[in-house]
């Protein structure tokens, strides 16, 4: 089911999951069948976790009766068999903050973006922490972020970047992209194809661009049609002086440049005395000498790398950055707030999906005594039980 838009008034759930990777999934299962209906958040744009993020392609051996699957069967599996309990998903939503009410049981739950949310108990499934892109190591970035230097998309980057600087459309700009792996490279051959009037720089460390052979040899082939960068700098040069109507007519049809740069950005400067807004940077090459470059806008496409980002402010107790558990329910010290999956840790615990899948079991009762407030959740087979039957939608056999 798709996530209603952000509102002023918290979200209401019974169950509120932190993480949408399989452990987080199986978790809506197992309180399914237990009467409880759950949201779901996670900061990626789809459910699965490491499953999806680090290995769709690859065959997982030991899910018990699936002799082999993917990631992204095993995902697609767990979404069907979690269907019948109609959870709600809030993808891109990184929860940044989780506050037991004072006055009353529940929690109330807030994301980076500002969506909150109302939940009886919450269950944190958030794994070995949110994938967020990596970083560009230039301490300045912070001055930028969100104005001139961006992660991700080309496109959603260029209309950030207009929007903040309305009159940049009638000019030549200059991107810099970094990275050298098929994101940045993807970036930069549609940049350069589908777009007029961008100077694109693709910059990497290495000299070894680390893609298919196929997209490597679109991008050489893009490099060696691009026209000199000088042409276009000419060009941008004598339009942003004066913007006759020649000169505009001409900049419109002002082919996209292309150029590559083995080395990495360490610095980023803007006007004195604010830093603000971006017009160059400075680019150590692989001999250690130092350039320059102007610039208009950074799209930094470095990959994404797992942060556990404030798991420490939540209450829960934590050993070696892992939170430890009763492993009866998978409670946490804090009551109502439970842990499951690889971000657990107890004695013997494996970070394995089967573990993950075992512990949303345990973690249902739990939280249903918690919810419903009653020390004993019956326990009842679905191979049996006419009400878990019901509550699958399934014809009773
Ligand atoms: P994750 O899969 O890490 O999912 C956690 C989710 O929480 C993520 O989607 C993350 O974006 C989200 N999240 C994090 N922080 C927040 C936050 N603040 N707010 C909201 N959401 C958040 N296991 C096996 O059993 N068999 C295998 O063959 C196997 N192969 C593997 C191969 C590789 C290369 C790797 C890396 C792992 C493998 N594993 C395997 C391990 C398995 O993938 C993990 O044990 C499993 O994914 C853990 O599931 P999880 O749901 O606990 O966490």
């Amino acid at each position: 089911m798709p996530a209603p838009g952000p509102s002023c008034s918290p979200l209401q759930t019974d169950v509120l999951i932190v993480g949408a990777g399989p452990a987080g999934l199986f978790q809506v299962f197992e309180l399914g069948l237990l009467g409880l209906h759950a949201h779901v958040i996670d900061p990626l744009p789809f459910a699965g976790g490491q499953c999806i993020e680090l290995y769709p392609d690859k065959n997982i051996y030991d899910i018990p009766a699936l002799p082999a699957c993917t990631g992204e069967e095993l995902t697609e599996r767990l979404l069907t068999q979690i269907r019948p309990f109609e959870p709600v998903f809030h993808f891109n939503q990184l929860v940044q903050s989780i506050q037991a009410k004072e006055t009353e049981r529940g929690f109330v739950v807030e994301t980076q973006s500002g969506l909150r949310f109302e939940a009886q108990a919450v269950v944190l499934a958030n794994g070995v922490g949110a994938f967020l892109p990596r970083a560009l190591n230039a301490p300045e970035q912070a001055d930028f972020l969100g104005k001139e230097l961006f992660h991700g998309d080309l496109d959603a980057a260029l209309t950030q970047f207009h929007h903040k600087h309305p009159k940049s459309t009638s000019k030549v700009l200059k991107v810099w992209i970094v990275g050298g792996e098929e994101e940045a490279l993807r970036n930069a051959l549609q940049g350069f194809e589908a777009h007029t009037k961008l100077d694109i720089t693709l910059i990497h460390r290495r000299e070894h661009l680390e893609v298919d052979p196929k997209l490597r040899e679109a991008f050489e082939a893009a490099l060696a049609k691009s026209p000199s960068t000088q042409v276009s700098a000419q060009v941008s040069a004598q339009v942003s002086g004066q913007a006759g109507s020649q000169e505009t007519a001409h900049l419109t049809q002002q082919p996209s440049s292309l150029s590559f740069k083995h080395g990495q950005v360490v610095r980023l400067m803007g006007h004195a005395p604010d830093n603000s807004p971006l017009t160059s940077l400075q680019w150590v090459d692989a001999e250690g000498n130092m350039h320059e470059g102007e610039v208009d806008l950074v799209l930094v496409n470095l990959g994404l790398s797992p942060q556990l980002g404030p798991i420490a402010q939540w209450g829960a107790a934590m050993h070696k950055k892992q939170i430890t558990v009763n492993t009866e329910d998978f409670s946490t010290a804090v009551p109502g707030l439970f842990a499951i999956g690889d971000i657990v840790t107890y004695p013997g615990k494996k970070k394995l999906i089967l573990s993950g899948f075992h512990e949303a079991a345990l973690a249902s009762f739990g939280v249903a005594k918690w919810v419903f407030q009653k020390d004993r959740i019956p326990f009842e087979y679905t191979s049996a039980s006419s009400l878990l039957q019901e509550r699958l939608g399934v014809q009773k056999k």
